[in-house]
């Protein structure tokens, strides 16, 4: 692997795997905001957000890259399951931050996702589901990309305890950014009181973590806040983050 790549939107010298490792190590501990500026110098408008418009973190998210620029694409899967108050409540947002946005969807409708694999795929084979559904639309789309970033936070599941807050990600070609990694429950919700954010309006009925609405229960104030997403299922992550959608560290 080069140490240093060419971007795929124009002919400028990006950093390459190694170079990002260091730039992660550089900006452990930095406050988020300064990892966005990095990464808006870096990438310019080869930069895109990923949001699901489902938790507290994204919103924080996408509230502080808004006050840093207006120039970052918002990418957002709607894989066709979504909730109609994600829907609502995402053009609601987005009319708010006037951040140039696009919906991505799967190529295959799901009737016909279900004439093709049966009718279990109308939410019962989740990572075959979340594959065509989620993780092939995001990889179209990051083709026109050169880096990412996402809200995810090492804190959500086991398997995220790993992330770091650059890393080169092959499977989509792409830098993949968190600025939230490190942030806790209470550094999520504290910005998001501080700073008037709005979230999506599930997580005063008793969802934790918003996803597809079939896979997606509200939680006991004891469980875990994705004890909701696949109940029953052996599964907690879409794949999105993790190669092949199973249990196996990309880059990270
Ligand atoms: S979360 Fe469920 S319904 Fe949504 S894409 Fe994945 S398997 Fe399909």
């Amino acid at each position: 692997m080069p140490e240093a790549l060419r971007s795929q939107r124009n002919k400028t010298i990006l950093p390459g795997p190694e170079q990002l490792g260091r730039a992660s190590e550089h900006l452990e501990g930095a406050d988020p905001r300064d990892i966005i500026e990095w990464a808006v110098d870096t990438y310019g408008d080869g930069l895109a957000l990923s949001a699901s418009f489902g938790g507290g973190e994204g919103m924080a998210l996408l509230d502080m890259i808004s006050k840093v620029t207006k120039d970052v694409t918002v990418l957002t899967i709607d894989t066709g399951f979504i909730f109609k108050e994600t829907a609502e409540f995402r053009e609601e947002v987005m009319r708010r931050y006037k951040l140039p946005v696009e919906v991505l969807r799967p190529a295959l409708t799901v009737e016909e996702q279900v004439e093709r694999y049966g009718e279990q795929m109308r939410t019962c084979t989740p990572n075959l589901c979340c594959q065509i559904r989620k993780i092939e639309p995001l990889q179209r789309a990051l083709e026109r990309y050169d880096a990412w970033m996402t809200g995810i936070r090492r804190v959500q599941t086991p398997q995220r305890a790993g992330t770091r807050i650059v890393a080169w990600e092959d499977r989509y070609g792409a830098a993949k950014i968190a600025p939230l990694a490190s942030w806790t429950d209470e550094q999520v919700w504290a910005y998001v009181e501080k700073h008037d954010v709005p979230v999506n309006p599930l997580l005063h009925q008793g969802y934790k973590s918003i996803g597809c609405e079939p896979q997606t229960r509200p939680v006991h104030h004891d469980e875990d806040p994705r004890a909701g997403r696949w109940s029953g299922l052996d599964k907690t992550e879409c794949g999105i983050h993790w190669a092949n959608g199973k249990a196996e560290p990309t880059s990270f």
